[in-house]
Formats: C-alpha cells, sequence, structure tokens
C-alpha cells in the first residue's frame, strides 16, 4: 500500500469513528418518533404489484428526507399524507429510472403546495455511463430540458439564494469514492452521509441519515464488492437493504446486487439494530422465507419485509 493510500485508508477509518458513533439508546428513537416509511419497495418489473424505490423518514409526524423516487413513490407520497412543504432533502442513492423517474411528479406537484423555501437534492456524480445529479436535473427541468415549463423550479445562476421567497431545487453531485464519506449537515438535528458503492457500471450511492440521534442507512443498489457497507452502517438503528437477488444467480446480475447471505453478513458486521428487506423482485417475492432463513444463519437481529406504505418505527422492538 503507497503512502497515499495508507493515508486514505486512515482517513476513512477515522472519519467513520467520528460519525459513525452508536446513536442515542433505542428508547431515544422511539421518544423522537423516528420511522421508515415505505413508499415504494419494488425494482423496474411492471408485474411485481409494487411501486418502485423510494422511503420516506418521518420524524415527529412530519416527513423530512425523501430517499429515491421511483416510480410509482408519488402517488403513495399523497396517500402517505406526507406534507412536500415538510421535507428538508431529496437523497438520490442512482439514477435508473425505478429509483428516479417520478421526480418530474413531485416537482409538478410542488406547484400545488405552500412550500416557500429551497428543496436540496443530492445524488451521485456522474461516471462513464450515467450523468451527474445536477446534470439530470438540468436535462429534466432546465430552459433546454425535457419539461422546460418547469425551469422556475431552478434557481437563477447567479442568485443569492433565498431560502424563504419560493420554491426551487437546488442539485449537489456527491463524488465517487468508496473510501471516503461525504456529510452535509443539513439542520441541527438532520446531517446525511454518502459513499459510493459498487452497482456494476453505474454511479450508485450508499446514504445514512443521522435524525435525531437516530442513525438510519441505505444499501441502494450494490454488489458489495468494495466491502465498505458494514463499516459505513455501523450500528444503524435500521439498515434498508435492496434483495434484487436470490442466493443463487447468474454473474450479470450478481456484478449489480448481494446475495442474502451477503446481506446477512454484512448486517451482523455492521451490529444494525434492524434489518429492513426491499427492493423486491419476480425472483425474490416467491422465495422470501428462503430468504430470511439465509439471512438468520448470519445475523441474529429483526428482519422486516417491505411494503408499500408500511412504517417501521426505529426502536421499536416486539
Ligand atoms: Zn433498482
Amino acid at each position: 500500500m503507497s503512502f497515499s493510500a495508507l493515508l486514505r485508508w486512515m482517513s476513512f477509518w477515522l472519519w467513520q469513528g467520528f460519525v459513525g458513533l452508536p446513536a442515542y439508546a433505542a428508547a431515544s428513537c422511539v421518544e423522537q418518533n423516528v420511522s421508515v416509511q415505505v413508499l415504494g419497495s419494488g425494482g423496474p418489473e411492471l408485474d411485481d404489484g409494487r411501486a418502485s424505490t423510494s422511503y420516506l423518514i418521518w420524524h415527529n409526524n412530519r416527513a423530512r428526507v425523501l430517499v429515491d423516487a421511483g416510480p410509482g413513490s408519488s402517488v403513495n407520497f399523497g396517500r402517505s399524507t406526507a406534507q412536500f412543504t415538510d421535507l428538508d432533502v431529496i437523497l438520490l442513492s442512482h439514477l435508473h429510472a425505478d429509483h428516479s423517474s417520478d421526480l418530474p411528479a413531485y416537482i409538478k406537484g410542488a406547484y400545488f403546495s405552500n412550500r416557500q423555501r429551497i428543496l436540496p437534492i443530492y445524488g451521485p456524480d456522474k461516471n462513464t455511463l450515467m450523468p451527474s445529479t445536477t446534470e439530470f436535473v438540468e436535462r429534466l427541468f432546465g430552459a433546454k430540458g425535457v419539461y422546460p415549463y418547469l425551469s422556475d423550479n431552478l434557481p437563477v445562476p447567479g442568485d443569492v439564494p433565498n431560502n424563504t421567497e419560493k420554491f426551487t431545487l437546488h442539485a449537489h453531485d456527491i463524488p465517487l469514492t468508496h473510501d471516503n464519506v461525504v456529510r452535509h449537515r443539513l439542520s441541527p438535528n438532520l446531517s446525511v452521509s454518502a459513499m459510493a458503492v459498487h452497482h456494476g457500471p453505474v454511479a450508485a450511492l450508499a446514504w445514512r441519515v443521522n435524525l435525531a440521534g437516530c442513525l438510519i442507512s441505505f444499501s441502494g443498489d450494490m454488489s458489495n464488492q468494495w466491502h465498505k457497507l458494514a463499516m459505513f452502517a455501523k450500528e444503524s438503528d435500521l439498515l434498508v437493504m435492496h434483495n434484487a437477488v436470490p442466493e443463487q444467480t447468474n454473474a450479470i446480475a450478481r456484478n449489480l446486487h448481494m446475495p442474502p447471505s451477503e446481506i446477512g453478513n454484512i448486517a451482523q458486521q455492521a451490529k444494525v439494530k434492524q434489518l429492513l428487506l426491499s427492493h423486491f423482485m419476480n425472483r425474490t417475492n416467491n422465495v422470501q422465507s428462503q430468504t430470511v432463513a439465509i439471512i438468520q444463519q448470519h445475523y441474529a437481529g429483526k428482519v422486516s419485509l417491505a411494503d408499500d406504505l408500511m412504517h417501521y418505527k426505529l426502536g421499536a422492538f416486539p
């Protein structure tokens, strides 16, 4: 290992030690009334009976964080009774359609809300296959984008942002490094951290949200070929992982996703308090009991199966 690589390795683990400290005791998350609501528990298939990937993080009856915006999720956002005015941030794991294609529905819907402040959206930087998040937003909503009539929702270049005047969507790119964690503090009790994850050739991120001292981590779609998620998600109150492939799968799918045994190993190494499986596909929908059994060979904690609109409370154990 070169000296610079050693420094990067040390800074990664030191940083992890700093932001990955155990969250407050579980009871605190109950008192804080923090929960994850699933808006979409499916993948890209049309016939799985589920909306595609999306999650809301609630705090004291306010929906504060939207993670991914897969197709169908905006309908469930309405059903959830969440208010667009309450959102503090949108986080995108990657820009595959099953994670991002409802974004125009949210932005058009915002016109009919009373939102009068900036909404930041964070997602991956570009790579050779995918645009950056800022390019993605510009290609959708810019004056020369596919929805130019929504361009009022983007900031005017050079304007000083005014957080109380009107709704604008401010896009930010997260660098694609898997040996560094990027952290943004959005309010006194909300910070978000991202790390690049391996999802085949796709630019992709895992996210960790610290809300009122409660840690919620999201693997996004990933293969875990970089073996960093367990440390990134360390001692999370809830870890959401994607069950897109069964234990036996082909090499192409394995280059994109993790089998159940890998999910169980990560959850155990990370010592997460709860594991929520989501992003089901037809090939995993019909083997859920076998999947849970394999995971439980590795992970001793609570395993839940996501369903659309279900709430998963932090710190609440049966
Ligand atoms: Zn996906």
